[in-house]
This record gives C-alpha cells, sequence and structure tokens, in this order.
C-alpha cells in the first residue's frame, strides 16, 4: 500500500511512501520541533496510518515520538529490573515490594529489540539503564555492548546505586556505556544507613572510585530529606566538587511506596540553594540548558573565588519542566510510561511475545506517546500518585 502523506521538516519534504523517509527525518531530528515537523502539514486523523491501519484517535502520521503539547521524545529511560539491594527511604518501603515475576522482565533480547525499534524507527538518541538496581542484572554488559552494536548507536548511560560496581566498570566501559549517574546522599556512614536502610556506604564509595577511574563524565545525584541530610549538602558538594563529579539535587517527588510525601516537608529547590550559598557563591550557569532536567549552576568560594566546578538541581516539583520533557520509558515489563507519573502504560512486551512486527511495535509506542499529557500537577489539591514507586517505574 502506497501512502502519500507529506512530512515537513524544514529541511526536507517527503512522502512517507518513500522507503528512505523515516531514516531522513530521524538523521536530521537534531534540529527537529513541533514547528520543523509542520505539524498542521501531517496527515489528517482517522487516514491509514503506515500499516494500512487509521490511527488511533487524533494522532497524526509523524515518525518520531511527538505528542500533542508539540514535545519530541528522544530520551529513554530503560528500567532493567524493579528489584534493589536498597531500601532509600524515598523510593521503597523498608520490607521490600513484591518483585515480579523472572518471565515478566523483560530478556536481554527483548529489550535490544525495543531499543532498536527506539533509535532506529522513533528518533531516540539517548538511552539511560535505570531500575530498581540495574547492577542486580547479570547481564547488563551484554545488553551495553548489544545496544552499543545497533546501527543508530544511542549514547548510553547508567543510574545507580554503585554497590557492586567497582567488579563491573571496566566492562562496562569496554562495552561501550559512555556515563555514569550514581546515586549518593551522603557521606555520613550513619546517614546513609538510615536512608538507605543498609550499611553499604563504603560499597557505594568503592564504585564511585571504579566509576571515575573508567568514565569522563561521572555524575552524583542527590535526594534531600529533612531532619536527614539537609545539612549535609555542602559537605557533598565540596567532596564532589574536588573529585570532579557534578553533583545534582533532585527534589524528593511523591514517589514512594509509604505515601509519606509531604508537599509542606519536602526539601525545595529554593532551600537547597540557600544551604549552599552559605558555603559557595552560585550563579546560573551560562550553557543552555537544552531541555535538561537540571538547571546548572557554577560554583565559586565566597568572595569572587575561583570557579570551583559545578552544581545540578532538579526541581521537578517547584518549577516542573514538564513542557520541555524528551522523555519516554519503558518499565521492566516492557510497558511504556509516557510520564512518570502517569495513571496508565501501554504494554509492548505482550504484543512483541505474541509475534507483533517492529513497524507494529514502533506504532504502538507513537500511539502511547501522543497520549502524553501536559504535564504533572503535583501542587494541586486533586494530585493523585501513582500506584507504582519510582524503583518499580524506573528513575
Ligand atoms: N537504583 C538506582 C539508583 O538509585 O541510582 C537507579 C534507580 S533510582 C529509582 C533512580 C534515581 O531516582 C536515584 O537517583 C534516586 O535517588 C531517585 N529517586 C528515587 N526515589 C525518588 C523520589 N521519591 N524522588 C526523587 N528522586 C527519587
Ligand atoms: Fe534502590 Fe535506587 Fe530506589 Fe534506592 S533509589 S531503593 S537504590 S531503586
Amino acid at each position: 500500500m502506497t501512502h502519500r502523506h507529506r512530512y515537513t521538516t524544514g529541511a526536507t519534504t517527503m512522502s512517507a511512501g518513500d522507503p528512505g523517509a523515516e531514516s531522513r527525518v530521524l538523521r536530521i531530528s537534531d534540529t527537529m520541533t513541533t514547528v520543523d515537523l509542520g505539524m498542521p502539514g501531517l496527515a489528517a486523523p482517522g487516514d491509514p496510518g503506515p500499516l494500512g491501519a487509521p490511527l488511533p484517535g487524533d494522532r497524526p502520521h509523524a515518525p518520531g515520538l511527538i505528542d500533542r503539547f508539540g514535545r519530541t521524545a528522544t530520551d529513554l529511560r530503560v528500567s532493567l529490573t524493579d528489584r534493589c539491594n536498597l531500601r532509600c527511604t524515598y523510593c521503597m518501603p523498608a520490607e521490600g515490594l513484591p518483585t515480579l515475576p523472572r518471565d515478566a522482565v523483560m530478556t536481554r533480547a527483548e529489550i535490544v529489540r525495543l531499543v532498536g525499534i527506539a533509535t532506529r524507527d522513533l528518533g531516540v538518541r539517548q538511552v539511560r539503564f535505570t531500575g530498581g538496581e540495574p547492577l542486580l542484572r547479570g547481564d547488563l554488559v551484554e545488553i551495553v555492548r548489544d545496544v552499543a552494536a545497533l546501527e543508530n548507536r544511542p549514547e548510553i548511560s547508567l543510574t545507580t546505586n554503585a554497590v557492586g560496581l567497582d567488579h563491573r566498570a571496566r566492562d562496562l566501559r569496554a562495552a561501550g556505556l559512555d556515563r555514569v549517574n550514581i546515586s549518593l546522599d551522603t557521606l555520613d556512614p550513619d546517614t546513609y544507613a538510615r536512608m538507605a536502610r543498609r550499611p553499604f556506604l563504603a560499597r557505594t564509595l568503592a564504585g564511585i572510585d571504579a566509576a571515575a577511574r573508567e568514565f569522563d563524565v561521572v555524575k552524583i545525584n542527590a535526594v534531600l530529606v529533612r531532619g536527614l541530610n539537609l545539612d549535609h549538602a555542602a559537605d557533598l558538594l565540596s567532596w564532589c566538587l574536588e573529585r570532579g563529579f557534578e553533583l545534582r539535587f533532585i527534589e524528593q517527588m511523591p514517589l514512594d511506596a509509604d505515601h509519606a510525601w509531604d508537599r509542606s516537608a519536602m526539601v525545595t529547590a529554593a532551600e537547597v540553594r540557600a544551604q549552599l550559598g552559605e558555603r559557595f557563591d552560585l550563579a546560573p550557569d551560562e550553557e543552555p540548558r537544552d531541555g535538561a532536567p537540571a538547571e546548572r549552576f557554577t560554583v565559586s568560594g565566597h568572595g569572587g573565588g575561583p570557579r570551583l566546578g559545578r552544581v545540578g538541581i532538579i526541581a521537578s516539583v517547584t518549577e516542573p519542566f514538564c513542557a520541555d520533557c524528551r522523555r519516554t520509558r519503558l518499565t521492566a515489563e516492557g510497558a511504556v510510561r509516557a510520564c512518570l507519573f502517569a495513571h496508565t502504560e501501554s504494554d509492548l512486551l505482550g504484543p512483541l511475545r505474541a509475534g507483533a512486527n517492529d513497524a507494529t511495535l514502533a506504532d504502538l509506542w507513537r500511539t502511547a506517546m501522543w497520549g502524553k499529557w501536559a504535564g504533572h500537577d503535583m501542587a494541586a489539591a486533586g494530585f493523585v500518585q501513582p500506584s507504582r514507586t519510582m524503583s518499580a517505574i524506573g528513575g
């Protein structure tokens, strides 16, 4: 069947009947925006899609992961497992959560196939493996190696608590991992043990040392909790600056299993800036933010001291960046989540296992993203916390 819908990209105009069309669109997608996509010129809803069936709802034909609000997702987070060896208070309950049966979790081959569809057909350029704790996957190195071997190789990164990373950092680097983000909330062993409910600070620090040896860029993620580690923020920044790590503070989001999150008690980005300001001067970074969730600051000593490095603050709650969101997520069970806070998911693993071809899976993914909402509204009285926790979604 021939399709004659025309996609205008600003640089090129092409027809959906042209077999080279999608790859050309994706090659220029670095600069693609809604305007570039020429949204008004897209085919009418209800027209046959690439699979010959009418597109659901009002979704227009477009190769990438676009939504109704003009955003294009190019950044994929893949949860490799819902299991974890820590029990961070803001993420998991003390007793853990019921874990998925092994056969419900995507296999290495399934992950690589879906990531391949995302990078080849859907315009995804960055892939971050997360969880749960991704280092608990025995085949993590192989997954990274397979994704690095994809034709449209994405930038590959990992978010981890680093427990055990010292044994695998070199292999991960050799397999093609580009960057690592490590979660570390405090340098105090007792506070770490209280926050993670496991006494593993030394193991995390060993993982960080190994990451520093292997990777050019190491970022540290920290969540500040009032009464626990708020007053550790400046020490943590100092430690990171000395080692050349970029520290990012993440506002605590309502994704804990205990539903104990309280808007009035959480540590806000403004408070983080004030805490750090007691020891450092922070100046807004001049590099464009370019859709990045963290607002970055250049750090120097008080009174015009030398530049010491950078720090980022991710103000998901108090200064949400939903309008610039470029994320799409796959849960460990192979479901697309358009937003961390979504209440619905679109299963890809079921259709994949039932024999769906790549074009069908790509189209299911596009439809899931077309349904993405404008944003969460955590500040609103009617905000409903998703039933999944951060560990089960893949942070
Ligand atoms: N286990 C890995 C780790 O901790 O880095 C990867 C998964 S974890 C869910 C990913 C990130 O989410 C971590 O940096 C963690 O601090 C953050 N996180 C977890 N729960 C959060 C919450 N309720 N609010 C904000 N960030 C959270
Ligand atoms: Fe595990 Fe990461 Fe959640 Fe902590 S934040 S419990 S390390 S998944």
